[in-house]
């Protein structure tokens, strides 16, 4: 939690829209989790993120949880209304709006994971490309996955191994790693060769640390278009805050906070 972005992207945006709120990162165990939600209460706290590993835990403890979240399984904000949790799920359309939206319509999509992340983004783009498939590591929580959204929503999917990509790359045209494959400290670590990466596609990573990931770099020398995990932060943050404060955030701002921490970071590791 030390070496979170969140804190210096949240109160930047807090800042410059003069709302008297500070957002801190708190690091909470498993065993911990429920008296740290029942604290939210006790502590008149506006809301709070959400991250690894309590996304899916922390639902049975809410007093609500809106529809897309309940439908994705995992809440990574929560609003405090007068005593009344509420989670919400902006992963969803914060990667939506990384990637935007018209890139995936009618598209050919693969993620790569089926993870808590592949999950929010998988619904999310589920609900506009033509066809998604789900490689994963462990192949039978992408068959998982896949056999869930097309049960939902009756879209075409496929589904596999990591190490059966070359079955499916032939005719992706948006790649998504939702794998944290490739984060800090492994940053030579990349999911997929180079090899099946071509000019057409849009290839999307959401490992943000470091904002450029080996496979964005071998993506963009290869032609590729890039979306960087990075922008899926700064706008799932930015949809956090306006379920929490009902206002539009200066996300020029947010994303320039974010990324001038991560800088930081890196001097400090
Ligand atoms: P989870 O632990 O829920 O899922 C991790 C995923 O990565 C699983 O699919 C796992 O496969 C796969 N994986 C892990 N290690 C390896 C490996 N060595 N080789 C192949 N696959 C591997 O994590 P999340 O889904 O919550 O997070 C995934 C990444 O997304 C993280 O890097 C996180 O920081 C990032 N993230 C970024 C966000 C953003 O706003 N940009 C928001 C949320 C997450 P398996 O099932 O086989 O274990």
């Amino acid at each position: 939690m030390e070496h979170s972005v969140s804190p210096a992207m949240h109160n930047s945006a807090y800042q410059a829209a003069g709302l008297n709120y500070v957002y801190l990162a708190v690091k909470v165990s498993k065993n911990s989790l429920k008296t740290a939600v029942e604290g939210l209460k006790a502590l008149n706290v506006k809301g709070i993120n959400v991250t690894t590993p309590h996304k899916v835990s922390i639902l049975p403890l809410l007093d609500e949880v809106d529809e897309e979240a309940q439908s994705i399984g995992a809440v990574n904000t929560v609003l405090n209304r007068d005593g009344l949790l509420k989670g919400y799920n902006t992963d969803a359309m914060g990667a939506l709006k990384a990637l935007g939206g018209e890139k995936i319509e009618g598209k050919n999509v693969v993620i790569l994971g089926a993870g808590g992340a592949a999950r929010a983004i998988a619904t999310a783009v589920g609900g506009k490309c033509s066809k998604l498939t789900i490689l994963n590591r462990t192949s039978s929580r992408a068959r998982w996955l896949a056999r869930r959204l097309s049960k939902e929503s009756g879209l075409k999917t496929g589904w596999g191994s990591l190490e059966d990509v070359e079955r499916w790359m032939n005719g992706c045209q948006v790649l998504i790693n939702a794998t944290s494959v490739g984060m800090y400290p492994y940053m030579e670590a990349t999911p997929i060769e180079a090899k099946w990466l071509k000019k057409d596609m849009t290839v999307f990573d959401v490992v943000y640390n470091p904002p450029e990931t080996k496979l964005l770099r071998e993506a963009r020398a290869r032609g590729a278009e890039t979306v960087s995990g990075l922008e899926m932060l700064v706008q799932q943050g930015a949809e956090s805050i306006k379920i929490w404060f009902n206002v539009e955030p200066k996300v020029e701002l947010m994303r320039r906070a974010a990324l001038k921490a991560l800088n930081q970071m890196k001097r400090v590791n």
